[in-house]
């Protein structure tokens, strides 16, 4: 099912979902699954994917392929935080347009399906899925780049996240930024 926008609350039939019960989302919308959120190659990233499994405390189960190692400093500036929840995840999704500082995050934000969303806002499922795939790679960004600033100072591959080198190759995906 797609929607134009987000104007689920008109949907008859289906589980919505907003802030009251996000703590009962669907059974693909736990933190170990955020990682198949990361659009595209991002989600195989072999820098940014296991300091994301860190960051959020899960075991990433492809975790054996994915040795590359985030530097200790920056690890540690991410380090797991307990009480992270997928609740907490969608309430940072939500506030991301008064969290992002940049003219291209902000445009990006204005320019996708979800511009204006608060957390009342009825979702079905599979807007839901939608919202974290359009956000969550920007909410890691914002959260990586607060915690450990130099992160920001990486250029970006002009592939961005489609770029598959940063699936198989550790020195480029450690050397550029996705977007
Ligand atoms: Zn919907
Ligand atoms: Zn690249």
């Amino acid at each position: 099912m797609f929607h134009s926008g987000w104007g689920c609350g008109a949907q008859p039939g289906h589980r919505l979902w907003n802030a009251d019960n996000w703590d009962y989302t669907p059974r693909d919308l736990r933190l170990e699954t955020m990682l198949e959120f990361l659009p595209s190659y991002l989600k195989h990233n072999v820098y940014e994917r296991p300091l994301l499994a860190h960051y959020l405390g899960v075991t990433d189960p492809l975790g054996p392929s994915l040795r590359y190692a985030a530097p200790r400093s920056t690890k540690s500036r991410l380090a797991t935080d307990p009480s992270m929840t997928v609740a907490r995840i969608l309430e940072a999704l939500c506030d991301l347009p008064g969290i992002v500082n940049n003219v291209e995050h902000t445009t990006y934000l204005e320019q996708c399906d979800f511009f204006g969303i608060t957390n009342a806002e009825l979702l079905c499922g599979p807007c839901l899925r939608n919202f974290v795939q359009a956000r969550f790679w920007l909410f890691w960004q914002s959260v990586k780049v607060g915690a450990a600033p130099w992160e920001a100072t990486r250029q970006n591959c002009w592939l961005g996240y489609d770029c598959a080198s940063q699936a198989v190759d550790p020195e480029h995906a450690y050397a550029k930024n996705v977007r």
